[in-house]
């Protein structure tokens, strides 16, 4: 039984049986292997090393879906550049020191097709010529180590997390509203969707609120080195113990979140994997059209998404991704991809 999602054949909803299989043999296939993290390791000694030439102490800590649990064999390498020097969280400043990096790392040709992000978290970005890899760089985002905790224990609190969150990633991709820089989902905002479902709308719920149950091990005021080296050391996942009385299949559950994302009041409410529910509107928060919550920070995720189109298109995916699946549970996988708009 090397495929759980064939497994406990009393419990799974035949009418997604399809579905739910291929869910499970897409992660099997894509999921990051041991090979491509060392990959990604062995880069991020090696720009590291680059980068200490002209930020002299500095450490560069590996981020995103490469540690967290919900990355592909091709995913991209996220990186957070650690200063200790004062006033780098100041944006110019930023910008300015990874103009620097961009331009010591490009003498030594170790990158491509590179350039800065003027973004409120600004962001060099390039392709590693080595490797293939592409990499984003940012500066003293502690946040992003802290959420990258976060998520790689939420990947592995109930096993059909990870697959059901990779699936919906590529169907996003898939589909065109997973890229925060054309104004749709980030990848991040898709995977705190995700989460959020998992949560509060499943019944029972198949993930608890983690900063909630164990406030001691998810909180903002913890040291980030010693979150960095949890982060990188599989201990941190043997003092997390839930277990779901939830026994529905990922086919049951990529119906329900599709039913879910198509019918939610997303203006109206700020969903919360911090609180493991939503609430409704802060009044300190601008108008958006969807309000989701980074865990760490009352800030919102999903603010790239700032188009009434872009958002229509979003909402039309959703609705015709559960319509699809509505009419025909046996459908396959592959009848979700590359919907037309
Ligand atoms: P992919 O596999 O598609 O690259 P990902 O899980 O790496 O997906 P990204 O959107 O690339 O997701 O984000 C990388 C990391 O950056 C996230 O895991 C998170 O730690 C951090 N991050 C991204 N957006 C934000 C944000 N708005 N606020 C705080 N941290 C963020
Ligand atoms: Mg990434």
């Amino acid at each position: 039984k090397s495929n759980p999602a064939c497994g406990a054949e009393d419990v799974v909803d035949k009418r997604f049986k399809k579905l739910n299989v291929e869910i499970y043999d897409y992660y099997e296939s894509h999921t990051q292997q041991e090979v491509h993290f060392r990959e990604k390791e062995e880069l991020r000694r090696r720009l590291e090393r680059g980068i200490r030439e002209v930020c002299s102490g500095c450490h560069l800590v590996l981020v995103g879906s490469s540690l967290s649990g919900f990355g592909c064999r091709g995913s991209d390498a996220d990186f957070c550049l650690l200063l200790t020097f004062g006033e780098v969280d100041q944006k110019n400043h930023a910008v300015h020191i990874l103009q620097v990096i961009h331009r010591h790392l490009r003498r030594f040709s170790y990158v491509c097709k590179s350039f800065v992000i003027q973004a409120k978290v600004p962001i060099l970005r390039f392709v590693d010529k080595i490797t293939g890899i592409e990499c984003d760089i940012n500066i003293n985002n502690i946040t992003g180590i802290r959420n990258t905790h976060l998520m790689k224990a939420y990947s592995k609190v109930d096993w059909r997390v990870a697959p059901l969150v990779m699936w919906i990633k590529h169907w996003a991709k898939s589909n065109g509203i997973n890229d925060a820089s054309q104004g749709t989902l980030s990848s991040y905002s898709i995977v705190l969707l995700v989460l959020h479902y998992l949560q509060e709308i499943c019944s029972p719920p198949v993930i608890p609120s983690l900063q909630k149950l164990y406030p001691h091990i998810f909180n903002e005021h913890r040291d980030v080195i010693t979150i960095q080296a949890e982060l990188e050391h599989p201990a941190l996942h043997r003092s997390i113990d839930f277990k779901s009385e939830n026994k529905k299949s990922l086919g049951e559950l990529l119906a329900g979140f599709f039913s879910h994302v198509s019918n939610y009041p997303f203006r109206q409410n700020i969903t919360s994997v911090r609180l493991g529910s939503s609430y409704k509107m802060r009044s300190d928060w601008r108008l958006q059209f969807l309000h989701i919550e980074e865990p760490f920070e009352l800030a919102n995720v999903a603010r790239a998404v700032y188009r009434d189109d872009k958002y229509q298109d979003i909402l039309r995916k959703f609705k015709q991704a559960y319509k699809i699946i509505a009419t025909d549970p046996d459908c396959y996988l592959e009848d979700l991809l590359s919907l037309e708009t």
